[in-house]
């Protein structure tokens, strides 16, 4: 069995931010020569997740809105976790898109429904975050 490993770093201008990330696992599968397995990709941290959807932008306005309902960044005082920090929605947010997502290689391909799309979530940004991409087949 082949494995190959990548780390993906970023530094979004604003607090959250959805990315997609679908060529960077792209080009990571093509460099892994790696015909059938699985890729694996996940945050590294617990403020940001990894997800898959359609790349819509009223969708993602949606999922801004929906976010902010279930676990409002302010005030900042409603939350047990913000006594040194103030990110505690951004950990609530991350629980609620998960941490990561694994992907069918088929023929050194992504092995996707029609409009799947890999997504980098970032909820607590501004700071340099990374992403693993593990790849593991033959
Ligand atoms: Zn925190």
């Amino acid at each position: 069995m082949k494995h190959y490993r990548k780390v993906l770093t970023f530094n979004t201008n604003q607090r959250r931010n959805f990315i997609n990330i679908t060529r960077d696992v792209e080009e990571a599968v093509r460099e892994s020569e790696i015909q059938n397995g699985l890729v694996l990709c996940n945050a590294m941290h617990i403020t940001a997740s990894v997800f898959i959807n359609d790349d819509e932008s009223g969708l993602h306005r949606d999922f801004e809105i929906w976010l902010e309902k279930l676990a409002p960044e302010k005030p900042y005082n409603q939350y047990y976790h913000n006594t040194y920090e103030d990110n505690a929605d951004a950990h609530l947010k991350r629980t609620i898109f998960g941490r990561e997502v694994v992907v069918a290689i088929t023929d050194n391909k992504l092995d996707f429904g029609p409009w799947e799309q890999i997504f980098y979530g970032e909820f607590d940004g501004k700071r340099p975050k990374r992403v693993l991409i593990k790849i593991i087949g033959e």
